[in-house]
């Protein structure tokens, strides 16, 4: 009879015949429970016509469950020691590819075309590894890879802020960053007790959908991002002291922002936290049209 590899006696089985220890410092929480991981392809809606990217695969639970759904998954593992337990537990499906490498330092374009053999739509699923939530988002976004959709797990709070809308607590140049180029909503909460070994926090599943153009049109998309992570940078003060703080405070670039605030109809006096996307890119756009 075969036992899912998320199940807790399956996981405890191949941890011990491999004799493998947990390493906190690469954010090592393995799931047991898979019903939350037939969940999560549920929720991604992974078939026949689906590439999926996975990170972090640990001993396979869900790239188990990703095997049994799409055409390909890819697998970045970072841990030496977990790619003789994978070729191991991977070794029934034959749509699996485990590379070992940093994802950060992973040549997304360059290895999907090398691994994928049709030409499907590409979706990102994972449980990450913690530590470096924020950099593996970014390192996805800033590729050329063209991402569908991710359907990650991680920190609930990661979550929120990811998906958080103007004048929340949560909201900042994260929600900005994602929410420029991908639609975020949280799909569902995971207790932290599902995991060996437990995290401190709970987790969450977060989609994202890729829009078919930007959520703002901008002149300077370096500038644009400039603009919205230093309107955050003192939390407690207004865009005025956050801006002037950032840009400088001599007459010249006074005047700059003044007019360019005065013409995107943007109250200095407000809080950055409260400005929407479209706001953003309103006065980002008078701040390239009038530079000094
Ligand atoms: N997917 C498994 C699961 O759900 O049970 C394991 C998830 S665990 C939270 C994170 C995994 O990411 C671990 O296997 C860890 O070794 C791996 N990892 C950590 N840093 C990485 C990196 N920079 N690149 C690729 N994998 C990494």
């Amino acid at each position: 009879e075969y036992k899912e590899i998320a199940t807790p006696s399956r996981t405890k089985e191949i941890l011990k015949q491999h004799g493998f220890s947990f390493k906190k410092s690469l954010g090592q929480n393995f799931l047991t429970e898979p019903n939350i991981l037939r969940k999560i392809v549920e929720t991604a809606g992974i078939d026949t016509q689906t590439n999926v990217v996975e990170v972090g695969p640990g001993i396979g639970a869900l790239t188990e469950q990703l095997a049994k759904n799409a055409a390909q998954v890819l697998a970045f593992e970072i841990d030496d020691r977990l790619i003789p337990v994978l070729e191991d537990t991977m070794s029934p499906y034959k749509n699996v590819t485990v590379v070992h490498n940093d994802v950060l330092k992973a040549d997304l374009v360059g290895t999907t075309k090398e691994i994928f053999e049709q030409e499907l739509p590409i979706k990102v699923v994972a449980n990450l590894p913690y530590y470096i939530t924020t950099p593996i988002m970014m390192h996805f976004l800033a590729s050329d890879l063209d991402v569908e959709e991710m359907i990650v797990m991680m920190q609930k709070e990661v979550a929120d802020r990811i998906s958080a809308k103007p004048s929340t607590k949560a909201y900042g140049s994260l929600s900005i960053a994602v929410q420029y180029f991908m639609e975020a909503s949280i799909a569902f909460i995971v207790p932290k007790t599902v995991f060996i070994p437990q995290p401190n926090v709970d987790s969450a599943i977060i989609k994202l959908t890729k829009r078919e153009k930007p959520a703002v049109e901008v002149i300077d998309e370096k500038e644009f991002f400039k603009l919205t992570k230093a309107s955050f940078q003192l939390r407690r003060k207004t865009l005025w002291n956050n801006l002037t703080h950032y840009y400088g405070k001599d007459e010249q670039t006074k005047e700059w922002l003044t007019k360019s605030l005065t013409e995107a109809e943007i109250d200095p006096s407000r809080r950055g936290e409260t400005l929407s996307l479209e706001e953003f890119a309103r006065l980002s756009n008078q701040l390239e049209k009038n530079r000094r």
